[in-house]
């Protein structure tokens, strides 16, 4: 009889698709707003519409090996 079944460590903590708060300020009513960044991708452009205001914001995500996430806010005219 097998003493004990070893379960792999890496399949018991299983990630999910795992996503982070982050918060900014909306450049155009400057309203301070939740997103939600995926931080397994270490750099990231994309837009999203402020859900105050609902203007395009367009974000650029970093993320720091150490998992820090750093977000700047653009407006789209510019
Ligand atoms: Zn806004």
């Amino acid at each position: 009889m097998a003493a004990g079944t070893a379960r792999c460590p890496g399949l018991a903590v299983r990630l999910t698709m795992q996503q982070e708060s982050a918060y900014i300020t909306c450049p155009y009513c400057w309203e301070t707003i939740e997103i939600l960044v995926d931080p397994s991708e270490p750099a990231q452009q994309y837009v999203e519409d402020c859900s105050v205001c609902c203007h395009p914001i367009e974000l650029s995500v970093s993320v720091a090996p150490g998992g820090d996430i750093a977000v700047e806010a653009h407006s789209d005219d510019d």
